[in-house]
Order: structure tokens, then C-alpha cells, then sequence
């Protein structure tokens, strides 16, 4: 009988779309094993109404099931987005378990192989127990999967909580991320609250890894070959099988702002893109900084901000800048970023942003929030020169114009594209025939499928 995959959503931030984009290819070329995917039932319906919208129908052996988001009947949510996390992650074991059961019973098909997003660290020894093969997704970069992987190393060198006078102190002791200082970690690595909820599963997370069959990430090899080295050498098998983005595009979300239309209109390589994922939103002082900045420099732009920032704009700001840019609350990002009128992209440092400026050859201001995005940034700035951290971390009038300016109009900028376009040609050739890429999914397929090699 065919195999039965069964995969474990994350259902907050950019994490179930580029797992589905996976188990779809997945699905394409194993058209007989059968790939149950668990998630809540929002994001499920976020994900998979996607497909639906652009008739892109879903494969017969994808099946979508909702488990419980966690949240207690009657209970009233404090807004606050790590609640939402907590609530679920403690009840995910038992309905993830709950959903599983469902899923075998309706098959017919014993689970043949685990697939889950890396945080849920327990899918290691829930594989243990049905006798399977565990096979973690981390979403992000292999930076950031490297300090939660050597956490315990990284403190005993530090000391947790020991960061006075060390913050600039550099991580020498991990291959590949010499140029990283210790203030640009995720919080709760070493500063920061080292116990709460999501510092805990990331720790646990970093140690369970190595037990599975392979840890695989949406990235290539070539982008960070230190630290690629060295994680091969932690894990059974690492796998970068990306990206994703140039692999097989995103399905097409619509234009509904004009977007496109309107950088149809522009200069080649003259427009500023300004977004903060899906999460993240810049305080209130520091989106002021910014829109004066842009309104000052006069370079037309595209900005996604949630309508409910809107009000925090400078008075008749959206007015007096109707001509020179856009502000839409939605935008289809990847064509954006993919446009020869973008030149620069101001950023968070998401890890799906920061992939899909590189398939752009787009160079990057970066304002870096929580969690990898700092790495990230040092990453742009410092390992592969192709970007420019905001001053002391936050937005100024001066500082962005200043970026702007350098990004655009200097010979600084022309070397960041020149650096960021040499990025894209690594990535493409990753993912054409016979690159590292296509290679480790091959790897990847095989496991999941249980072929031996
Ligand atoms: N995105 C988009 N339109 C927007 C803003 C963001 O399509 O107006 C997409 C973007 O293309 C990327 C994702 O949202 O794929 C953001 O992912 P990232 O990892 O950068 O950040 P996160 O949302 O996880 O903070």
C-alpha cells in the first residue's frame, strides 16, 4: 500500500503557506501517497482558498483538516498575538494526535512518514512512537535555525542574561556567523525573557532537531555555505530546497490596488517598496520619520499598511503624496518586488521578503522587528553587502533619506545590485537542472517516500 504523509501546520505569521507550497510539489510527484495537512481552521481556510480562487485546483491526495485553534470556549482574547500562539501550541499535541487518528481511519492508511513545522518540537517523539520518520520545516533562514540549534553552547559562552559589555561581541564559535554579534540573536537566545513559552519550544525545538531524518528550509545552499556546512555536520541530513518562490510562483494574487499598472508607469529601478510582512508594524513616531522621509525625497513609491495605521500618517500626508506613491493596505509583494521599476526595498527582514527581494534584485533598507529579522539584517548589511541597516535601529527623517539616497542615486547602491543580482544567479542555478536544490528535494521526495537511496 502507498504511503500516508502527515504534515503539522504553524498556523500564525508566513508559515502554512510555504509548508503546503512543499507538500504540493511533493504531491505532483508522488500522485499515489496520500498527504493529510493539519491546521486550524482559519488557516486552512486563508491557504487553501488561495488555490481556489485562481481555479488552481487542489491535488486528490491533499486533504486539509481544521484542528482546534486552543482557544477555550467563552474565553475573551487580550489581542495580544502570543496568547493566541500559547493557547494553541498547549493543546496542539492532543489535537494534532486527535486529527491524525481521524485521518488514518478515513484512508485507510497507516502514517508512513511525519512532516511538521519545525516548532512543533514533539513531532519527534510522536514519529518515535508510530515508528516513522520525523522531517522538520523551518520557515525561515539558516542563521536563525543555527542560534536555536546552539543555544546551550551560545550561553554557556555568555553567560544567559550576561550581555553587559558582550552585546557587540561576535559569534565566532559558529561557523558562518562570525560577523553576527551577540544583541543581533533572537530575544530569548540570550537576553530577553529566556523562560517564556516561546523561548522554552524554541530551545526544545533546537535540541530535538537532530533526531530527525532530515531538517528541510527554504533556502540554498549557496547563500550561506558556512553555515550550511556546519548544520550538515549537527543534522542526519540538512536540506535547503529552495527557494520557493522562483521554484514555482506563488499563486497570483490579485492586483485589486493597481499596483502592477501603476509601476508600468515608472522609471526602471526608481520606485521604493515599503513593507512590514504580516506581523509587524512600526511605532507610531517611527512611521511619521518615514513618510516624511519619502514625501522629502520625492522618490515614488508603493506602501503596504494596514488601513488601521493609517491614522498615525503625518497630517495630509495620503493628500498631498497621491501623485508620487501608493498606499495599499494588500500587495501581490513578489510581482512588486519582481518589477524593474522597484530599485529599493524597505523591509523587515521576514525571511519570504528577504527571498523574494532577492529573486527581484531588489537591495534593501532594513528595520528589522523580532525574532530573525535582526539576523537577517546583519546578513544583508554586513555578509553579503547587499542593503543597509536603519541608524541605531529605528526610522529617522535623516537616516532614510540618507539610505534612499545611497540606494538609489550612488555608486554604493549600483555595487548592492550588482551584489544582490549575483545572489539572484546563485539561486537560479540551485534550482535549475542539477542544482543543489533540485537535488536535496529529490533527497527530500525519497525519504518522505520511504525509497532507500
Ligand atoms: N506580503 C504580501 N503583500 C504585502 C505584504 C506581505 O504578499 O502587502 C507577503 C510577502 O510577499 C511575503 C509574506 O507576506 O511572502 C511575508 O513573509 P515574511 O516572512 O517576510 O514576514 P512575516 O509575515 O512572516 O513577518
Amino acid at each position: 500500500m502507498s504511503g500516508h504523509v502527515a504534515v503539522f501546520a504553524f498556523p500564525f505569521g508566513t508559515h502554512a503557506a510555504p509548508l503546503l507550497a512543499v507538500i504540493r510539489r511533493l504531491a505532483t510527484s508522488s500522485p499515489s501517497t496520500h498527504f493529510s495537512f493539519f491546521s486550524t481552521q482559519q488557516s486552512n481556510s486563508s491557504i487553501f482558498s488561495v488555490d481556489k480562487q485562481n481555479m488552481n485546483i487542489m491535488q486528490p491526495n491533499i486533504k486539509a483538516y481544521d484542528v482546534s485553534d486552543g482557544v477555550p470556549e467563552g474565553h475573551v482574547l487580550s489581542g495580544n498575538p502570543q496568547e493566541r500562539i500559547e493557547l494553541f501550541m498547549k493543546s496542539a499535541r492532543e489535537s494534532l494526535e486527535k486529527a491524525m487518528e481521524v485521518a488514518v481511519s478515513e484512508t485507510g492508511r497507516r502514517v508512513s512518514c511525519l512532516v511538521s513545522d519545525a516548532f512543533f518540537w514533539f513531532a519527534c517523539e510522536m514519529a518515535e512512537e508510530i515508528g516513522v520518520d520525523w522531517l522538520p520545516f523551518w520557515t525561515a533562514g539558516p542563521n536563525s535555525l543555527a542560534a536555536h540549534v546552539y543555544t546551550d553552547l551560545i550561553r554557556e559562552t555568555f553567560g544567559v542574561g550576561g550581555m553587559v559589555r558582550r552585546e557587540d561581541e561576535t559569534m565566532s564559535l559558529i561557523q558562518g556567523m562570525s560577523k553576527i554579534r551577540t544583541c543581533d540573536l533572537p530575544e530569548g537566545v540570550l537576553f530577553g525573557n529566556t523562560e517564556s513559552f516561546f523561548s522554552i519550544m524554541l530551545h526544545k525545538m533546537g535540541k530535538a532537531l537532530p533526531r530527525a531524518a532530515a531538517v528541510f528550509i527554504n533556502s540554498f545552499e549557496e547563500l550561506d555555505l558556512g553555515i550550511t556546512e556546519d548544520l550538515k555536520s549537527k543534522f542526519r541530513k540538512f536540506l535547503n530546497i529552495g527557494p520557493f518562490n522562483l521554484i514555482s510562483k506563488p499563486p497570483p494574487v490579485a492586483d485589486t490596488h493597481g499596483c502592477i499598472t501603476w509601476l508600468d508607469k515608472q522609471k526602471l529601478a526608481s520606485v521604493a517598496y515599503v513593507s512590514f510582512g504580516s506581523v509587524a508594524t512600526p511605532p507610531p513616531h517611527e512611521l511619521v520619520a518615514l513618510a516624511e522621509a519619502l514625501e522629502t525625497s520625492e522618490i515614488p513609491f508603493i506602501w503596504s499598511l494596514k488601513d488601521n495605521s493609517k491614522v498615525q500618517l503625518p497630517h495630509g500626508f495620503l493628500d498631498r503624496t497621491s501623485s508620487q506613491g501608493l498606499v495599499v493596505p494588500w500587495s501581490p509583494q513578489s510581482e512588486v518586488l519582481a518589477h524593474g521599476a522597484v530599485g529599493v526595498f524597505v523591509t523587515h527582514c521576514g525571511w519570504n521578503s528577504l527571498l523574494e527581494s532577492i529573486a527581484g534584485g531588489v537591495p534593501m533598507i532594513c528595520r528589522p522587528f523580532f525574532g530573525d529579522q535582526r539576523l537577517n539584517g546583519c546578513m544583508i548589511e554586513d555578509v553579503w553587502e547587499v542593503g543597509l541597516k536603519v541608524e541605531d535601529g529605528v526610522f529617522t527623517k535623516h537616516g532614510v533619506v540618507s539610505s534612499l539616497n545611497k540606494i538609489l542615486s550612488q555608486v554604493e547602491g549600483k555595487k548592492m545590485r550588482e551584489n544582490i543580482r549575483a545572489l539572484e544567479q546563485l539561486a537560479k542555478k540551485a534550482i535549475g537542472s542539477n542544482g543543489s536544490s533540485i537535488n536535496n528535494f529529490i533527497a527530500l521526495s525519497n525519504l518522505m517516500l520511504n525509497t532507500k537511496m
